[in-house]
C-alpha cells in the first residue's frame, strides 16, 4: 500500500512538475509618443495597454540579461513560462519620457539598444548620456546599435577593408557606451535595420559579440546567436490580438546552420529549412511572402521548401512560416529575412 502510495506520488509530481521555459519572445520597439514616424511607432496609450496585455495575459517581462544567460546555460537562472524580453532600438528620448515611467509603474526590465555618435553629438530627441544613465540606475540595459546607425552591408565592395570598417564601428561604439556607462554594458549588438550578412554576423561573433536583427520569432538555446529574432511591435504591429499570437509562439526547431545568407543576388530567393524536431509540428504550414500568402513545399518529413512566387524589389523582405503545435494553443515560428541587392 505504502509503495504504491508513493507510487502514484512520484507520478502526481511528475505531472506537475513545472518546466522552466526553454524559449523568450523579445519585442523590438523604436518611438512611444504621438508625433513620430507611424511605421515605427506606438502611442503611450497603446505601450501601456500592450503592458496591461501582457499582464493580463500571465506573461513575464524579463531582462534581456536573464534570457541571454539562461538559454545559454546559466543554471542559476530559471525562465518562467511565457517570459517576454522588451527592447527599444535607437534611444528617443520618447522612451525616457513616455515609455520609462510606464515601465518603472509596470516593473518591467527592458533594454535600450543606442547609436553612440548621435548621443555624443546631442541630437535633438535622442537620449544623453545622463538620460541613458537614469535607466542604468533604475536596472535597464542599455547597449550597442553602431557608432553611426549605418546600413552596414549596403556597401560595395564588402571587402577586408569593409570588414574592418565595421567591426570598428561597432568596438567603438562599445567603448564609448563602457566609458560612459561602466562595465556592466553587455557585449550585444542589434543591427541598424536589421540588416546583416554571413561574414560580419561571423566577425562580430568572433569579437564576443550576441546580436539582434529584426525578423521575427522567439530564441531559444539553439538560436543563431549572431543574428536574433525579434517580433516588431509598433506600427501596423501593434495590434493586440496578433501580438498574443506571437507571443504565445515558440521558436520552430530549426537548423540554422542550414539557413541562407540575408544578403542576396537573387530576385526570387529560397530557403529550405531543416527541421531538428517536427515531431509536435502540424503538417499545416502558413507561410507569407512579406503580406502574401504562399504555399510551402514538404520535402521529406522534416523538410520544406519556401520560394518567393515572384520578383521581390531590392530591400528588405521576410519569409515567416507558423505551424500550429499538436500540444497546445500555440504556434512554431519561422522567420527568414532577406536584403535583396540584384547589383551583387
Ligand atoms: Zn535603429
Amino acid at each position: 500500500m505504502t509503495k504504491r502510495l508513493i507510487l502514484s506520488l512520484g507520478a502526481l509530481l511528475l505531472s506537475i512538475t513545472v518546466h522552466a521555459a526553454d524559449s523568450v519572445n523579445i519585442l523590438v520597439y523604436h518611438h512611444v509618443a504621438n508625433d513620430t514616424p507611424a511605421s515605427t511607432t506606438i502611442s503611450p496609450a497603446g505601450f501601456r495597454e500592450h503592458l496591461q496585455l501582457l499582464r493580463d495575459n500571465d506573461f513575464t517581462v524579463v531582462s534581456l540579461t536573464d534570457a541571454v544567460a539562461a538559454l545559454r546555460g546559466d543554471t542559476s537562472i530559471e525562465l518562467p513560462e511565457k517570459a517576454v524580453a522588451i527592447t527599444f532600438d535607437d534611444a528617443y528620448e520618447n522612451i525616457h519620457t513616455n515609455a520609462f515611467p510606464l515601465l518603472r509603474e509596470f516593473e518591467a526590465p527592458f533594454t535600450v539598444f543606442a547609436a553612440t555618435d548621435p548621443i555624443d553629438q546631442n541630437f535633438q530627441n535622442m537620449m544623453s548620456w545622463d538620460q541613458l544613465r537614469d535607466l542604468q540606475d533604475w536596472g535597464a540595459t542599455v547597449t550597442n546599435h553602431s557608432r553611426d546607425h549605418d546600413y552596414m552591408v549596403r556597401h560595395s565592395p564588402l571587402d577586408d577593408a569593409w570588414l574592418q570598417a565595421m567591426v570598428d564601428n561597432v568596438n567603438h561604439a562599445q567603448q564609448r557606451l563602457t566609458d560612459e556607462l561602466g562595465a556592466d554594458v553587455p557585449r550585444w549588438f542589434a543591427y541598424p535595420y536589421g540588416e546583416y550578412n554571413e561574414t560580419l554576423k561571423q566577425a562580430l561573433r568572433d569579437e564576443g559579440y550576441v546580436a539582434f536583427a529584426q525578423h521575427s520569432g522567439g530564441i531559444r538555446a539553439d538560436s543563431d546567436w549572431g543574428a536574433l529574432p525579434r517580433f516588431a511591435a509598433a506600427g501596423v504591429y501593434a495590434n493586440p490580438e496578433t501580438l498574443i499570437t506571437k507571443l504565445n509562439s515558440r521558436p520552430m526547431p530549426v537548423n540554422q546552420t542550414a539557413l541562407p545568407d540575408m544578403l542576396t543576388p537573387e530576385t526570387r530567393p529560397s530557403v529550405t529549412v531543416e527541421l531538428t524536431d517536427p515531431s509536435d509540428m502540424g503538417q499545416a504550414l502558413n507561410c507569407f511572402v512579406d503580406s502574401s500568402w504562399v504555399d510551402a513545399e514538404w520535402l521529406g518529413e522534416a523538410r520544406f521548401k519556401v520560394t518567393a512566387p515572384e520578383a521581390l524589389s531590392d530591400g528588405r523582405h521576410r519569409f515567416n512560416c507558423t505551424s500550429q503545435a499538436r500540444s497546445g494553443a500555440f504556434f512554431y515560428w519561422f522567420s527568414q529575412p532577406w536584403l535583396v541587392q540584384t547589383d551583387r
